[in-house]
Formats: C-alpha cells, sequence, structure tokens
C-alpha cells in the first residue's frame, strides 16, 4: 500500500518520487514515495504564488470561501481512504485518525463560511459627508510550515483562513507526512482552487523550510513545530521585517487536588498524557499531587495506562498506535532512561516492541528533574508530590514553556483561581490538556508560541490580513 505524492507548483503536480517514507508500525512497507525539494524548487513555488496572488485576492471573499466547502465535500466523501493513508504515514489509531480528517473537513466549512462573514469597521467622521471604514487586505504570498503529528489538521488550519482572506500560499508539510497534506490540496484544486494559488513543497526543513523562510517574497510565515526551529527561523523572518506566527512546544502540567475524585482525575489525565501516543503539543506531561490524593491517584492512574493497548492504528482493539519514528522512540527512551538515572522510578511502561512505546507512568520524580523541565513528545507522564495547591500552582508556571495547563478539583474558587493565574495559553479544568474546539482562539505563551496572533477560531485571519483605513468624501 505505497502512496507517492508530488509537489505543486503553478496547478501542476511535479517531482520525481526519490524518497521513501515507512509505515511506523510496520517498518517492511513503505507507505509514501515523495520527491525532495531544494531551493530552486522552493524559488518555482514562490514564483507560481507571486503570480497568482492579484487574481485571488481580487476573487469575491463568498468565491473564496465557496471554494473551500466544495474542498470540504470532496475531503468528506474520501474520509475513509484519507483517514488510513494518515494512520500509515503518521501511526495513530484510525479513530483519531477520523476524528482528524473530520476536523480538517470543519475547519474548511468554518473558515468557507467565513467568506460571507462582515469584516472591517464603520467609523464616524469629524468632516461631514464622509465614510470612513476599514477592510482586511491580503498580505500577498505566505509561507505554512507544519508538523507531522497532526498532518492534515494543522495544514487544514492554516491554509483555510490563509486562502479566504485571499492570500497565495507555499506550504511545506513535514517531510514524515507527506501525504494527508497531499489529499488536502487535491481536494482544494479540484474544487477550483485557481493554479498557483496554493503550492506545496515536500522536503528537508533545514533546506525547503529554510529558504522558504529566507525569500524576500513571503511576507509571512506560519509555523508549527518545536521551540528550537521555531526561535532560528523567528530571527530570520523578524531580520527581515516580515510576519511571523510560531507554534512551538510544551511541558503540559496538571495539578491534582485533594478533593478530587483519583479515578476521574487519572482518566483525565491519562486521556491527555497517552491519547495520540502521547505526541501532541497540548500532552499532560508532569502531574503535581497533593499528599492526600497522590497514592491513590498514582494507583488509578497506572490501572489507566496499562488499559492502552499498543498496535498498528488499523488494527481492531488498538488504542495507542507506535511512535512516529526510530529518532523519537530514542528521545522518549532516553528521557526514561534519565528519569531513572536521577531516581525515578517506571511505575508502568517504559520498554519498546518495535515503534511501540508503551504508555509510560514514571514516580519519584522531582520537579528538577529533566523529565519534569524538557518536552518529551511520547506517551510518558510524571507525576511529582508538592504540599499543597500554592505550591502547585507554582511549580506548574516555573517552565519556560506556556502552551495548555489543567487543574482537577471540586473547588469553585480555586478553579477561578488556577484559571486566573496559570501562565498558559490553554487552561481546562477537570478536562483533558488537549482538545479544543475549532471555533476558539489557539495558542500558548513564553516559549510555547510567538505570542502575537491566535489561531483558529473567529480572530484566526487577523494573521493573514492587515487593515487599510479608507475616506470617501
Ligand atoms: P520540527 O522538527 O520543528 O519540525 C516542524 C517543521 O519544521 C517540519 O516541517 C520540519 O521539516 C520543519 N523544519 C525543520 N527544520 C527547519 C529549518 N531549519 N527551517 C525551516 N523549517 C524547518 O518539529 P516536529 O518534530 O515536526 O514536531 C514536533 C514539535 O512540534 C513538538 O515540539 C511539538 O510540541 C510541536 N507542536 C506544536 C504545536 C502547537 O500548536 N503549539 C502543535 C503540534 C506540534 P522536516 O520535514 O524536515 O521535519
Amino acid at each position: 500500500m505505497t502512496t507517492t505524492v508530488q509537489h505543486l507548483i503553478g496547478g501542476e503536480w511535479t517531482g520525481d518520487p526519490v524518497r521513501d517514507r515507512h509505515n511506523p508500525a510496520r517498518p517492511g512497507e513503505v507507505a509514501v514515495r515523495a520527491p525532495a525539494g531544494d531551493e530552486s524548487t522552493v524559488d518555482a513555488a514562490i514564483s507560481a504564488a507571486e503570480d497568482a496572488r492579484r487574481a485571488w485576492a481580487a476573487t469575491p471573499a463568498p468565491a473564496r470561501g465557496a471554494i473551500l466547502l466544495d474542498a470540504a465535500e470532496l475531503l468528506r466523501s474520501r474520509h475513509e481512504t484519507v483517514a488510513a493513508d494518515l494512520v500509515r504515514e503518521e501511526g495513530k489509531t484510525l479513530a483519531e485518525a477520523r476524528g482528524e480528517v473530520r476536523r480538517a473537513i470543519d475547519v474548511l466549512r468554518y473558515f468557507g463560511a467565513h467568506g460571507w462573514q462582515r469584516t472591517g469597521d464603520v467609523f464616524p467622521s469629524s468632516t461631514p459627508d464622509t465614510s470612513v471604514f476599514t477592510r482586511p487586505e491580503p498580505l500577498g504570498v505566505v509561507g505554512l510550515i507544519t508538523p507531522w503529528n497532526f498532518p492534515i489538521a494543522i495544514p487544514a488550519w492554516k491554509l483555510a483562513p490563509a486562502l479566504v482572506s485571499g492570500n497565495s500560499v507555499v506550504l511545506k508539510p513535514a517531510e514524515l507526512t507527506p501525504v494527508s497534506a497531499t489529499h488536502l490540496a487535491a481536494a482544494l484544486v479540484e474544487s477550483g482552487l485557481p493554479a498557483g494559488v496554493l503550492n506545496i513543497v515536500h522536503g528537508k526543513g533545514s533546506v525547503v523550510g529554510a529558504a522558504l523562510a529566507a525569500d524576500q517574497r513571503v511576507r509571512a510565515l506560519s509555523f508549527t513545530g518545536s521551540t528550537e526551529v521555531g526561535l532560528r527561523l523567528h530571527q530570520t523572518l523578524s531580520a527581515r521585517r516580515a510576519r511571523v506566527q510560531l507554534e512551538m512546544g510544551g511541558k503540559n502540567a496538571y495539578l491534582v487536588l485533594d478533593d478530587a475524585d483519583p479515578a476521574v482525575a487519572a482518566r483525565t489525565v491519562a486521556a491527555g498524557a497517552f491519547g495520540l501516543t502521547g505526541q501532541a503539543c497540548t500532552a499532560t506531561s508532569r502531574v503535581y499531587c497533593t499528599p492526600g490524593v497522590r497514592a491513590a491517584f498514582t494507583e488509578a492512574l497506572v490501572k489507566e495506562a496499562e488499559r492502552f493497548s499498543p498496535g498498528d492504528g488499523l488494527a481492531e482493539g488498538t488504542t495507542i498506535g507506535p511512535v512516529v519514528s526510530a529518532a523519537q522512540l530514542d528521545t522518549d527512551l532516553s528521557a526514561i532512561e534519565r528519569a531513572c538515572e536521577q531516581g525515578a522510578s517506571v511505575a508502568t511502561g517504559g520498554k519498546a516492541d518495535g515503534l511501540f512505546l508503551s504508555a509510560t507512568v514514571l514516580t519519584d520524580v522531582a520537579h528538577d528533574h529533566d523529565v519534569a523541565r524538557n518536552e518529551v513528545f511520547g506517551p510518558v507522564v510524571a507525576v511529582i508530590q508538592v504540599d499543597d495547591y500554592d505550591e502547585g500552582l507554582a511549580l506548574v508556571n516555573d517552565s519556560p514553556y506556556g502552551l495548555t495547563a489543567g487543574l482537577c478539583t471540586r473547588d469553585l474558587t480555586l478553579a477561578h483561581h488556577f484559571a486566573a493565574h496559570a501562565e498558559a495559553g490553554v487552561v481546562k479544568i477537570n478536562r483533558p490538556t488537549t482538545g479544543l474546539d475549532l471555533n476558539v482562539p489557539f495558542g500558548g505563551v513564553k516559549c510555547s508560541s510567538s505570542n502575537t496572533f491566535r489561531e483558529q477560531g473567529p480572530t484566526a485571519t487577523d494573521f493573514y490580513t492587515w487593515s487599510k483605513t479608507i475616506y470617501v468624501g
């Protein structure tokens, strides 16, 4: 079951597939063959986007939105094929992949409808018989660089607001997962997106992504990925005064208080820590517990972890897919080993068979251990004891990251206090740190984000537009 993909440049599918991506659940199976772009491929894609941008910007917004709505319908008709391809290239379970494809469809619908919505404002003027109003203008050519962990949802939630706002786009999907983004692009092209409005270049981030970020014609770059790469891109984009949006890593904390039901807290933490094989930027990775609940909570969390059954995401009964690559598995196992060297114990999990790493709970972890400080990006969660709510909140906030944070309690006053004082872009009370509706703004603070424009929700188009003020007398 090998899928072949190509670059999309100026409306043409092009490029010889030279690179194989193996199915992480079946290392012997080539899931994808893809071309490897270079600087000249990026140059051609940006030129095509530059050629297409004026006509697309002049296309009425409802007509732009209509293409997104048609693409949503096409993708819906291909839902099962796309979800199965997503499992084969990335590894998550079929249920998770179906949910992700569904999200991409809903995002296209949401921003497709945006084409009909009111934009801009009208202001009273001090001059008689004069109208003053603003209108959002597209930026021009925008670059999108996306990670492997949500290979269709993240491209969709960047592409849809970019396109409906009238920009042309060059997208560089993660090298590990080129198929899902290709399905999305194909649905848009077949729905009538004009040639050159969307271009895709496959290949290495250090080559293709770097060339995209450095090109003066690219007016803005939206990036999701690691903090290390994101901060480097920030320097490149800032040096040439281009707009940049960065959504980066997390070290998401949960605080479980004595008054919480330990079983409910364990279910909530396990869903956030082990769902999606823990490979979500919003995954729960450190849990602070007050003394009265720690033992019962840890016991319940171990039981929850042991319920996750590793396997091929396409197989019946699998509830946790493989990690995405051998390199990622190395990172996960090294983090576990280092935690043990620093005094942690493995309460359950910690072992891999192939790329299948069982859901792992580490106990006896201290807040200054590496596993409590650094992102792991796998199904690994550390349990840490704190004396009380105040210490818990202080340690939740004592991190360079600030993407999501959660609290399990029945105390409404503390719930509101935590919501107000947790330093995170998203706060969840009695809900897993993962999972967000598509109609609400998403993003982090501190090193998790560029702290500028939010993705998703009603303000997502702000990043892709600038506001022009117009007087008509
Ligand atoms: P990554 O290594 O930073 O890669 C992300 C994207 O950047 C990929 O397309 C990658 O290309 C590209 N890239 C790599 N080096 C580059 C360079 N020098 N210049 C330009 N582009 C470059 O991250 P990842 O391993 O794919 O994803 C995991 C990370 O993403 C985690 O830290 C996770 O927390 C974060 N993430 C954040 C969010 C959020 O919304 N905050 C959501 C999902 C994931 P390749 O194809 O060569 O890798």
